[in-house]
C-alpha cells in the first residue's frame, strides 16, 4: 500500500506567492488546503490546478485573523484530508503608503490582526496537530516574513515592517519550543516581488519602479519564493529549523 501523501495547508493561497506555492507544492507531492478570504473564484482555480496534477485540493474560506472561522477550517481539514503536516502563513496584508503620523489606530489592529494574530492563530491548530506532545506526526511550519522587517519601510509602511519583525521573532521562538517535538519552523523573507499586493500600498507599478534600486536589478517573482519555501517544508531541509531566508535578490 502506497503511503497518504502529505497534507499542506496555505493561508491566502488564491493568488500570488501562495498560489505559486500551491501549485509547486502539488507537483512535489503535497495534497493542498487553498485558504482563502473573500476570492473563492480564484482559490477554486488554483484548487483544480493542485488536481490536475494528481494531488487533493480543497478550498476553504476562512478569514486567519477570524478565530472562530480558523477553528472551523481546521476542523474540515481534519475531517476532509488530514492529518496536516505542513504550514505555509502566507496570508499579510500592507495598507496604503503613509508617514507613521498619518496612521490610523484601526489600520494598525487589522494588519496586526492578520499578519502577526492570523500567523500565529494558524500555527497554534498546527502545532496542536503535528505536535508528537499531542500524539501529532510532526510536520513543516514556513511563515512569511519580509525584507522589510529589516529594512524598516520607512515612509511607507513602517506598521507591516513592524508586524514582519514579529514574524522573525515568533519564528525563531517557536522552532526551538517545538524543535524536540517533531516540527520544524522557518521563515522566508521576500523582497520586491510582482505580485498583486502592492495595489492595495497604492503603487502597483513598484515592482518595476524599484528595479533600479535591488542588487540583481529586476523584482522576484511568486514562483523564485514559492521554490524557497517549498524546499524549506521539504525532507531536504531537515536539519533546517528557526532559519529565516531572504529572497530578495541581493536586497
Ligand atoms: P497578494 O498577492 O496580495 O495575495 C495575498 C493573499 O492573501 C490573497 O490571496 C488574499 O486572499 C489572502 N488574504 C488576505 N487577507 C487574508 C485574510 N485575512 N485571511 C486569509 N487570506 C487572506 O500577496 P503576495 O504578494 O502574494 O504576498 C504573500 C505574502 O508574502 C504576504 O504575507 C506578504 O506580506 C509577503 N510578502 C510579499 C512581498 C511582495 O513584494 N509581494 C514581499 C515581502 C513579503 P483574497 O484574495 O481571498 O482576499
Amino acid at each position: 500500500m502506497t503511503a497518504p501523501a502529505p497534507v499542506l495547508l496555505i493561508t491566502g493561497a488564491g493568488r500570488g506567492i501562495g498560489a505559486a506555492t500551491a501549485r509547486l507544492a502539488a507537483a512535489r507531492g503535497w495534497d493542498v488546503v487553498v485558504n482563502y478570504a473573500r476570492d473563492a473564484a480564484a482559490a477554486e482555480g488554483v484548487a483544480a490546478d493542485v488536481r490536475r496534477a494528481g494531488r487533493r485540493a480543497i478550498a476553504v474560506a476562512a478569514d486567519v485573523a477570524d478565530e472562530p472561522a480558523v477553528l472551523a477550517m481546521f476542523a474540515r481539514i481534519d475531517a476532509e484530508v488530514g492529518p496536516l503536516s505542513g504550514l505555509v502563513n502566507n496570508a499579510g496584508i500592507v495598507a496604503m503608503k503613509a508617514r507613521l503620523e498619518e496612521m490610523s489606530v484601526e489600520r494598525w489592529q487589522r494588519m496586526w490582526a492578520v499578519n502577526i494574530g492570523g500567523s500565529l492563530l494558524c500555527a497554534r491548530e498546527a502545532v496542536r496537530r503535528m505536535s508528537t506532545r499531542h500524539g501529532g506526526g510532526g510536520g513543516a511550519i514556513v511563515n512569511l516574513s519580509s525584507v522589510a522587517a529589516r529594512l524598516g519601510a520607512p515612509g511607507m509602511y513602517v506598521d507591516y515592517a513592524a508586524s514582519k519583525g514579529a514574524i522573525d521573532t515568533f519564528t525563531q521562538g517557536l522552532a526551538q519550543e517545538v524543535a524536540a517535538e517533531g516540527i520544524r519552523v522557518n521563515a522566508v523573507r521576500p523582497g520586491i516581488i510582482d505580485t498583486d499586493i502592492h495595489a492595495a500600498s497604492g503603487d502597483r507599478q513598484r515592482p518595476q519602479a524599484a528595479a533600479a534600486t535591488i542588487p540583481m536589478q529586476r523584482p522576484g517573482t511568486a514562483d523564485e519564493i514559492a521554490a524557497a519555501i517549498v524546499w524549506l517544508l521539504s525532507a531536504e531541509a531537515s536539519y533546517t529549523t528557526g532559519a529565516i531566508l531572504d529572497v530578495g535578490g541581493g536586497r
